[in-house]
């Protein structure tokens, strides 16, 4: 065995101390230490000098930038030190962070009011750590919007969804292929009806309106969304306009029967009203 050999290079071969104590030896075996040094200190994963501010030691003693360590957590999927292949806990991949918070919100559903609670700070714990290891995810964003909305921080809510857009707009600007920016696109859609429902519920009907207009294509619920918005604003014509354009999407929608009905009764049209109520 060669063991520790790499210290003094071909001079350990002799193993032989006078070798070792000779001046030409000493003076290779610290060029030698200082080269190992120098690999010990950078890291594997990008090849940089590691600084002792942006390290991170896990828990195999391996140490690499933390930066690198979050971009292996966004993209990578096998959840192992890169240097001794050991799994990892602290190395869990987003992804699989993302589908644990998703089963949760699901399961909080499914459950009940039972857990209700307990599911859902357990999943918004894990949809932070994904935005300290991904700020930009769009999901994580969406699904703590979902989480505060259902606590009721609506404020906070319109922040995480106006932090969403923000995120998927730049995935639209960047996606080069066409399915990928559609998707999206829908996506982006998605979170502008959230948020127009969040707003309202701040009573910034305003910003609820521009935010559905922001929805394309608005469907009958957008359509009928857009009319209960004029509604409060005591647009009384144009409410009914929005839901007589939401019948014409979905002519069973119950949202806009209703409201067609009120917006009747409110006009003094009392026909109108009938007709309307009896159709719902
Ligand atoms: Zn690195
Ligand atoms: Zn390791």
């Amino acid at each position: 065995m060669y063991g520790g050999s790499n210290h003094l290079l071909g001079f350990s071969f002799g193993a032989n101390v006078a070798v070792a104590d000779h001046p030409k030896a000493k003076q290779l075996s610290v060029v030698q230490n200082a080269r190992q040094e120098e690999t010990e200190d950078s890291c594997v994963i990008c090849l940089a000098t590691l600084g002792r501010a942006d390290s991170q030691k896990l828990s195999c003693s391996h140490i690499f930038h933390a930066e690198c360590i979050r971009e292996l957590r966004k993209f990578g999927s096998s959840e192992a030190c890169p240097l001794c292949r050991r799994p990892l806990t602290e190395l869990r991949s987003v992804q699989a962070m993302m589908d644990e918070a998703a089963t949760l919100l699901l399961r909080k559903v499914a459950d009940g009011a039972a857990h209700e609670r307990a599911l859902a700070s357990k999943a918004k714990a894990i949809v932070r750590d994904i935005l300290m290891i991904d700020p930009n995810h769009v999901w994580a964003h969406v699904s703590l919007d979902c989480i505060l909305m259902d606590q009721k921080s609506i404020s906070r809510a319109v922040c995480a969804y106006n932090a969403a857009l923000r995120c998927n707009s730049n995935l639209i600007h960047n996606s080069t292929e066409q399915h990928v920016r559609q998707q999206t696109e829908c996506v982006q859609s998605q979170i502008f009806r959230y948020l127009a429902v969040a707003l309202y519920d701040m009573h910034d009907m305003k910003g609820a309106l521009d935010s559905m207009l922001a929805a394309h294509p608005i469907d009958a619920e957008g359509r009928s969304f857009l009319g209960l918005v004029m509604y409060e604003q005591g647009r009384l014509l144009e409410c009914m306009r929005e839901m007589r354009a939401a019948l014409c999407i979905n002519p069973s929608c119950f949202v806009a029967l209703f409201f067609l009905g009120i917006t009747n009764y409110d006009l003094g049209d009392l026909d109108g009203a009938l007709i309307s109520s009896v159709q719902h």
